[in-house]
């Protein structure tokens, strides 16, 4: 790794590594070769930093992002003044309109009641039509499309760029649900004007070409996460997270570890508590449940998940090899986000979106004509972010 994670002076670091972000951003685009490959950058991208991450897709080409709100959209224009930038919650709050025109945005419309809002035959600006084809969730459902089709006068007031949808069941690949979605999404757009089409997700493209469409919209597996529930990624480790080591012990005879004392430690164990805990995103539900890996070994989490601090038993671990102050890793080097996120009963994008923002993130992998880090170096205050 070409930044040092040794040794910490906050209570936990996450490490983004933005060469393999690039990586995955192009393993992607293989995939998904024939159509245009956006970016999801939504929620801060994924919790990982949404400007350095942006700022780095957009070095390698990429020339779209997702959003999923106005004010998201507000901060990444300000960081890319030439990327397109879709916002998926479209022209909803007070003054939205205006803020999406004032910060050349193009909203996704998901309902007929937004396509009025955003209709404007004087001067029509680009848009992202979505149908529901299947979640319920978002997007204009098939009455809609007909009332829309029924009304020269929207439609005049929207430039159409993409027609969207969105997959429910795309991390199963055998569902049929999959294909109804699509076979319903053909005949909704049959009716509309012809545009180019918005289809898969992370797990969409994995489906195949059919599930692309023309621009494809992927999020988790630029992070590294695994777009099929249950698996292992097949993309790079993108993520890493460390806890500082506050304290040890050596257990010299037995005792309770924790809220509720749901671990005894018996001697001679010896144990390291780490200064991050379920307030930074590390799950509650990995007490008893989750590993660390100190020094090569892989050791147990002891007890509960406080707030602010974790207790691991390092007995396994030679004596010298961990002390006060060293980074010990919690996620990503050999403890995989699919893991953890199983581990936890979660997913890999709750654990992501769920990392804190008093963890400091400290961007590598990537080289530049001015230096051989681009990104934060040193610990910066969590709300701090790397800007060129
Ligand atoms: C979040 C989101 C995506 C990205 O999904 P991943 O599973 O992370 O690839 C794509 N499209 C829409 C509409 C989304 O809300």
């Amino acid at each position: 790794m070409d930044v040092d994670i040794s040794k910490l002076s906050a209570g936990g670091v996450v490490t983004v590594d933005l060469g393999a972000l690039v990586d995955n951003y192009r393993s992607v685009g293989r995939l998904a070769a024939g159509s245009r490959c956006a970016a999801v950058v939504k929620a801060d991208a994924y919790g990982l930093g949404m400007r350095p991450v942006s700022r780095a897709l957009f070095d390698a080409g990429c020339d779209a992002f997702f959003v999923a709100t106005v004010a998201e959209g507000r901060e990444l224009r300000d960081e890319l003044s030439q990327a397109a930038i879709y916002v998926l919650e479209g022209p909803g709050g007070f003054d939205a309109v205006a803020a999406l025109r004032a910060a050349n945005l193009v909203p996704v419309l998901n309902s007929i009641e937004q396509v009025r809002i955003w209709s404007n035959p004087v001067r029509p600006a680009a848009c992202v039509l979505h149908l529901d084809t299947g979640m319920s969730r978002l997007g204009l459902a098939p009455e809609e499309v007909g009332q829309l089709t029924a009304s020269d006068s929207l439609l005049r007031g929207l430039q159409i760029e993409y027609v969207m949808t969105h997959l429910a069941c795309a991390d199963e690949p055998d569902n049929p649900a999959n294909d109804e979605q699509l076979r319903l999404f053909d005949s909704l757009r049959s009716a509309l004007p012809a545009a180019a089409t918005s289809i898969g997700n992370s797990a969409g493209i994995q489906l195949g070409s059919r599930f692309c469409g023309d621009l494809v919209r992927p999020g988790i597996a630029l992070y590294g996460g695994s777009p099929v529930r249950g698996s292992t990624s097949p993309f790079r480790e993108v993520v890493g997270l460390y806890g500082r080591v506050l304290q040890l012990r050596t257990i010299s005879r037995s005792t309770p570890v924790g809220y509720g004392a749901a671990h005894t430690a018996h001697p001679p164990a010896r144990l390291a508590t780490l200064g991050l805990g379920y307030a930074d995103g590390y799950p509650r539900s990995l007490g008893g449940r989750g590993f660390a890996v100190v020094a090569g070994t892989r050791v147990p989490v002891v007890g509960a998940v406080s707030m602010d601090s974790v207790v691991i038993d390092v007995t396994a671990v030679a004596p010298d090899a961990i002390r006060v102050d060293d980074a010990v890793q919690l996620l990503g080097g050999g403890i995989g986000l699919a893991e953890v996120a199983g581990l936890a009963g979660t997913i890999d994008y709750e654990i992501l979106t769920g990392l804190s923002r008093r963890l400091s993130r400290r961007y590598h992998g990537m080289q530049s004509e001015t230096g051989p880090v681009v990104g934060v170096t040193g610990f910066e205050p969590a709300t701090s972010t790397s800007r060129r």
